[in-house]
């Protein structure tokens, strides 16, 4: 096989985990007898530095025609003035939307030799194994008005949320469809004791529910899915849910893994590729970590564990997806450990030095 993949470092941390998913990836290509033609490609902070865009039309052509795109992470404090008139944030956005990703996959499922380094008690993890299901092209990231306006002689800031039903019903049959591939239950998160769009997301997915009977199928307010996420966790499967809810819930669900450095995600459409797979774009769920950049100790897993999502999604090399999975497993399990994971006393690997390890673990295999 031999598929064009775009590399986007990004900024930050980006630029030290894709590295660790492109060694990975070689290794991959070394061991199946597969030639990836990888490219490096500018988003974010580092596309306005050079280029006065955080989203270049090469860049957005480049992804457009690939097999799969691998991105790191966007953003920073130099680029944070909030007068700026562009923002890395922007570069990946437009991304989302101009490729029309609208289902961001979110999986977390602690290692059984991570447990400890959880901040929950090691007894609500073991059972933990959930998708959470994001929608990633509508909603208040998207909608307009999006502006600041004077309003009685003070400025006031305006976001807009919006969804229509067919973009949730779109995310909603996704949901169902992944929820029977597994255990066979959604949970659908919304505000709709609130918010409008809430009301039209919870009727929407109901309603698709029912085209789905064999689906164990319940709602919950975000608010009190957020605690429900750390009292019960094990009793999640599929929670399907809109972009914001999304983007913050699997932040918290993160450390049931241990770390956010652990959890990678692919985000889907509609679009294929030249193998009748989806062009998904697969990124660590973390950001670009300005505390740790440039130290190279960034735990490379969840970035990793992104490039076994795209094997799997995007080119559909299922085998080598697994060996990439159970190189990260046995690496775990021999003790290694980068800082984020390591508990009081344990020694850590930098990024480079735990890529290694789990290149290693694949060879071995
Ligand atoms: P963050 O995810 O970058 O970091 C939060 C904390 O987790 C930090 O303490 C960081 O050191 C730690 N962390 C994150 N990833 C890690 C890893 N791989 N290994 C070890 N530790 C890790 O969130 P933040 O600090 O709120 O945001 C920093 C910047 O990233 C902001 O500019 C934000 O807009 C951007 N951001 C980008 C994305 C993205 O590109 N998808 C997502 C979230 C945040």
């Amino acid at each position: 096989m031999n598929p064009t993949i775009i590399l986007l470092p990004g900024d930050g941390i980006g630029s030290e985990v894709v590295a660790a998913g492109q060694e990975v990836l070689e290794a991959v290509a070394d061991i199946f007898d597969h030639t990836f033609k990888m490219e490096t490609h500018l988003v974010g902070g580092a596309a306005i530095d050079a280029e006065g865009d955080p989203l270049p039309e090469e860049t957005l052509a480049a992804c457009r025609q690939a097999d799969a795109i691998l991105l790191g992470a966007v953003g920073g404090p130099k680029w944070d003035d909030p007068t700026a008139p562009v923002r890395p944030e922007q570069g990946l956005l437009g991304l989302r939307k101009g490729l029309e990703l609208f289902a961001n996959l979110r999986p977390v499922k602690p290692h059984a030799e991570l447990l400890s380094a959880s901040p929950l008690r090691p007894d609500l993890l073991p059972e933990v194994d959930l998708l959470v299901v994001r929608e990633l092209t509508g909603g208040i990231y998207f909608g307009r008005p999006r502006e600041r306006r004077q309003v009685n002689g003070e400025t006031q800031a305006v976001d807009t949320m919006a969804y229509t039903e067919s973009e949730v019903r779109r995310i909603a049959h996704l949901a169902f469809q992944l929820a029977g591939e597994r255990r066979g239950k959604v949970t659908s998160v919304d505000k709709a004791n609130v918010l409008e769009t809430s009301r039209l997301w919870r009727q929407t997915v109901t309603q698709v529910a029912e085209e789905y009977p064999q689906i164990e199928f319940e709602t919950l307010l975000v608010d009190a899915a957020t605690m429900h996420l750390i009292t019960r966790p094990a009793t999640f499967d599929v929670m399907v849910t809109t972009n914001m809810f999304g983007d913050i819930l699997t932040d918290e669900a993160s450390v049931l893994t241990g770390s956010m450095g652990n959890l990678p995600s692919a985000s889907l459409g509609e679009s294929r590729n030249r193998h009748g797979n989806p062009r998904g774009m697969y990124e660590p769920i973390h950001g670009s970590a300005p505390d740790i950049a440039g130290k190279r100790i960034a735990n490379p897993i969840g970035t990793i564990l992104s490039v076994a999502m795209l094997l799997r999604h995007s080119l559909g090399l299922e085998q080598e997806a697994r060996a990439v999975e159970s190189a990260v497993g046995e690496t775990l399990k021999a003790g290694c450990r980068t800082g984020d994971l390591a508990t009081p006393g344990e020694s850590a690997l930098n990024t480079a030095e735990m890529t290694k390890e789990i290149v290693r673990g694949m060879s071995d295999e």
